[in-house]
């Protein structure tokens, strides 16, 4: 039945503006009817007009209305067997309160300036071995009393316009904090338009991170300092956009496109009623763990998933995207939107999880699992190896890993090291946790030990070592944090990190969910900034670090067999050396509570002596010392020394 529906090609679904005329087109092939309601505002009862559109072709429903309809709302009332619902459109640009009326917009009007001059690939030579990634929400970032941030900005898209400001003893908070930080990119959770903040009411007392899409080409009107009228949020999302380039940081937005807010509610299912979700025999297949999974593999929906991206690219000039849940998409949408979105941007970074929250009705082979990568080109996936070998398993708070009380799983580690790609000196079948390698390359793989999601980095130290002095939980916090910046593959980071960032669940303990929790416990504390500025200091030198450092940016399987290689080491220390033509690195891991004695590679000739960058708790782009011969890394932490050609 479905498959029966006509498919529409054309680029003018939605609402096309001109000041001379806007056209309405719609795809609503099973309607026996469908009208157009206008609005004055984007809530309440005002009612301007109400028009029948007509049937257009493939599926569609077409009407034109003359004259400049700027700032206008409207709906659909969509008529399929016999009953009738009003529905925002699903290709909807701008929307009024909570999204429920869709807004016809000149989106000339909302560039800030010299954002349409900058260009959609304003930044060049990226790929995710040159990327450094931080994941930040709108709110978080600024919500905080003492940021710095003036207070109608706090917690909004323009909270992270808002330079120079400062924290009670003079640091950097906001989007100075990350320029200071050095990330090349944020990543940034919802900021689509999300249903489960009600954004007629006032913010305080409501909290979520917005995994519930509601409009998929709208910006959150929460974030907005006037959530009522449709072009505000647009413009100071555009703001904050404009704000990070300027700061030379790009935008990698988290998109939901596995599932959205409910069914009944959506604006793809009042259009064409059970066309997006996947189907079981039962009801609705579930692969999100959210009540229903949207049906990426259907020719119209897949089509809409990739206008979107497209959309998200060419308007507000998004650096890449983040796909939740990526393994509820199938693995040809998936390769569509990268061959797509890199034809006009090469420098987008496209990845995902690997993973569903549930089974799925679509085959195995047809999602786009971490297993599949391989089966798709130019998507990368979160390294759960990296994750969960460095600081124990996500679901068991007392699990320890490699810097936490495991240092025998220095032997996995090496799967991660090399950026899951094919390696000679990995032991595949020793390693249970993947089957085999999974990535084609290194710039398939994202490597992080914490994000949104689970306990935090600091959090998950406090929980699985209970008895540990502070200071030798920051220097776990600082050897996890190592090996995430000098393995292979794309290092990513939960904001915060860098200053031992906590969730207190108020009971004595941490949340290792923290999705609908007061803003208390999300936002950025910049307290802690002060009190943990030395690992602040750290993260800074690592990543000021590894963007200097080509051998830490290998992009080729081939490169990394042919290049990287691990000396033979006791238990608990893991050590490589990288041989690049413009330099030689030489890394080693001590997870043990005893200094360890090495020996350092012999030099090639041309090469400079070794320096060392890295050592104990500094970290850096100057040299520490040279080495000749031995070297002795402390307890728990990391060393790294380089060579490079004498010119
Ligand atoms: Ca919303």
């Amino acid at each position: 039945m479905l498959d029966r529906y006509e498919i529409y090609d054309g680029t003018d679904l939605g609402a096309v503006y001109s000041k001379e005329s806007t056209a309405f087109r719609l795809w609503a092939p099973s309607a026996e009817a469908v009208e157009l309601c206008f609005y004055e505002k984007g809530d309440g009862d005002c009612l301007v007009q109400q028009v029948q559109m007509l049937r257009s072709g493939k599926g569609t429903w077409y009407y034109e209305w003359k004259g400049d309809h700027d700032g206008i709302y409207y709906t659909y009332l969509v008529t399929v067997d016999g009953v009738t619902r009003e529905s925002g459109d699903p290709y909807a640009k701008a929307a009024g309160v909570n999204g429920i009326r869709s807004m016809v917009v000149d989106l000339t009007d909302t560039d800030p300036e010299g954002f349409r001059e900058e260009g959609i690939s304003w930044v060049s030579g990226m790929d995710m071995a040159h990327a450094v990634v931080t994941e930040i929400s709108v709110r978080d970032m600024t919500a905080d009393e003492y940021s710095g941030v003036t207070a109608p900005h706090r917690g909004k898209y323009l909270g992270l316009t808002e330079t120079g400001t400062k924290n009670a003893e003079g640091l950097s908070t906001g989007i100075d904090y990350l320029k200071e930080l050095g990330v090349t990119h944020v990543q940034i959770m919802p900021f689509y338009d999300f249903g489960s903040i009600d954004e007629a009411k006032p913010l305080e007392g409501q909290y979520n991170w917005g995994y519930d899409p509601v409009n998929y080409n709208v910006p959150e009107g929460s974030y907005a300092t006037d959530p009522f009228h449709g072009k505000v949020r647009i413009c100071e999302c555009k703001e904050m956009i404009a704000a990070l380039h300027r700061a030379g940081i790009g935008v990698i937005m988290d998109v939901v496109y596995n599932h959205t807010f409910n069914i009944e509610d959506c604006v793809l299912q009042k259009c064409v009623p059970d066309y997006f979700y996947r189907r079981t025999a039962a009801g609705y297949s579930d692969a999100s763990a959210c009540g229903n999974e949207i049906a990426s593999d259907h020719p119209m929906v897949r089509k809409y998933i990739l206008d979107s991206v497209k959309y998200w690219v060419s308007e507000y000039h998004i650096d890449g995207f983040r796909f939740d849940l990526m393994g509820v998409l199938d693995v040809e949408t998936m390769q569509q939107i990268h061959d797509e979105l890199k034809s006009t941007n090469p420098n987008i970074l496209l990845y995902g999880e690997g993973w569903t929250g549930g089974d799925s009705v679509l085959p195995f082979e047809k999602r786009a699992l971490k297993c599949n990568t391989k089966s798709m080109h130019g998507i990368g996936m979160f390294s759960d190896d990296m994750r969960d070998t460095v600081k124990g398993h996500v679901f068991y708070e007392k699990d320890t890993g490699f810097v936490n009380g495991s240092p025998e799983k220095g032997a996995d580690l090496r799967f991660s090291i090399v950026g899951a790609v094919q390696h000679p000196q990995v032991d595949y079948n020793r390693y249970s946790y993947s089957n085999g390698s999974w990535a084609s390359a290194p710039t398939d793989v994202v490597n992080y030990v914490s994000c949104h999601d689970n306990l935090t980095l600091w959090d998950k130290f406090l929980c699985s070592v209970p008895d540990g002095e502070e200071k030798e939980l920051l220097a776990m916090n600082r050897l996890a944090a190592a090996i995430v910046f000098t393995a292979q593959g794309m290092p990513f980071f939960l904001c915060g990190e860098d200053f031992a960032r906590t969730k207190p669940d108020g009971k004595g303990g941490c949340s290792e969910n923290s999705f609908n929790l007061p803003v208390e416990v999300n936002r950025l504390d910049y307290g802690r900034l002060t009190k943990y500025r030395e690992l602040n200091c750290y993260y800074r030198g690592l990543i000021a670090f590894r963007k200097e450092h080509p051998s830490l940016w290998l992009t080729t399987a081939q490169e990394v067999a042919e290049q990287l290689h691990f000396a033979d080491t006791p238990e608990g220390v893991v050590a490589f050396t990288i041989n690049t033509e413009q330099e030689s690195a030489f890394v080693v891991y001590n997870a043990t509570k005893e200094p360890q004695e090495l020996a350092v590679p012999q030099l090639q000739s041309r090469k400079n002596g070794w320096q060392v960058f890295i050592d104990g708790d500094i970290a850096g782009t100057a040299p520490i010392r040279t080495i000749e011969k031995t070297a002795t890394v402390k307890s728990c932490s990391c060393l790294v020394c380089c060579s490079t050609m004498l010119s």
